[in-house]
């Protein structure tokens, strides 16, 4: 169904006859529907933990708590507000991003192997008991993006490995330009656990704003990381996509043009 604005006042012709203009509006009245959406969304992510922040300093207010029970409940304060930090740190990159033309993000030759590595030192903390390993068959390959933000990419990714897979387990980091499944002028960087896994009917919806598979699970997040790992990869003319298993592991593809080519993107299983 299309929804169609209709404008005749305009347009009385000397014979009587009306002109009649017809603009169809469906997909401005779409986006405007998916702001307020992401609103309601945004507001409703906020509520929670702003509902418990000031809920425990009404009560640190209004009575004196044994000391073991009062540093519980400012924990949790402590805790809330480094969530809705996170998440208005999210909400503001998202917003700078859509109000940003290409030029804030200039794109060029960009050596993938130095970013993979800067990503990773990040990511390796004294005591992990995670193995992450980082391969790569052309050190010096070249591909077209922009590498801060190309390694904000990596380092999303590769945090959510680290995040949802609880039990340890291994990170791989596998920069892929030479087999068979990475068609020509193309580069794959895969971000490969084997963590919690996700469940075929989560897989397509991992890319929509505040999406999240347990959100009243132990493990925190926004629910945006991945939305805008996919927009950034975009700008940059690339692909993102992912394979996973319940219980068994994910990869996350990013797949980045080599500098210069003008080839096809690949055929996706699933973004
Ligand atoms: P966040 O991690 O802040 O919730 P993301 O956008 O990064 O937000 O991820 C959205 C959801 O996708 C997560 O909540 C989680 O359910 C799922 N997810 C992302 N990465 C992984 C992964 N490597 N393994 C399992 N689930 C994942």
């Amino acid at each position: 169904r299309r929804l169609v604005e209709v404008n005749a006042a305009s347009a009385e012709l000397a014979s009587g006859e009306a002109l009649l203009f017809f603009r169809d509006v469906t997909s401005e009245l779409e986006l405007s529907r998916m702001k307020t959406r992401f609103l309601a969304n945004a507001a409703h992510e906020m509520r929670a933990p702003m509902g418990s922040i000031r809920g425990f300093a009404e009560l640190l207010l209004v009575r004196d708590y044994p000391r073991e029970q009062a540093r519980e409940m400012l924990d949790t304060v402590h805790r809330q507000a480094i969530r809705l930090n996170t998440l208005l740190g999210d909400l503001l990159e998202l917003s700078k991003l859509e109000a940003q033309g290409p030029a804030a993000m200039p794109l060029g030759p960009v050596s993938i192997g130095e970013v993979a590595n800067r990503a990773m030192k990040l990511m390796r903390l004294p005591g992990d008991k995670r193995v992450l390993t980082q391969t790569s068959d052309d050190e010096l390959l070249q591909v077209h993006g922009h590498g801060a933000r190309l390694e904000q990419v990596l380092i999303n990714l590769l945090s959510n490995a680290v995040k949802y897979s609880p039990a340890g387990g291994d990170v791989a980091l596998v920069i892929d330009s030479t087999s068979d499944a990475v068609p020509a002028g193309w580069c794959a960087v895969r971000v490969r656990d084997s963590g919690l896994g996700i469940s075929p009917e989560h897989v397509n919806q991992l890319f929509t704003h505040f999406f999240r598979a347990d959100p009243q699970g132990p493990i925190v997040g926004t629910g945006l990381g991945l939305v805008i790992v996919k927009e950034l990869v975009e700008r940059m003319g690339g692909r993102i996509d992912v394979s996973s298993e319940l219980g068994v592991g994910s990869t996350f593809t990013v797949w980045l043009r080599r500098d210069g080519t003008t080839a096809e993107p690949p055929a996706l299983a699933a973004a």
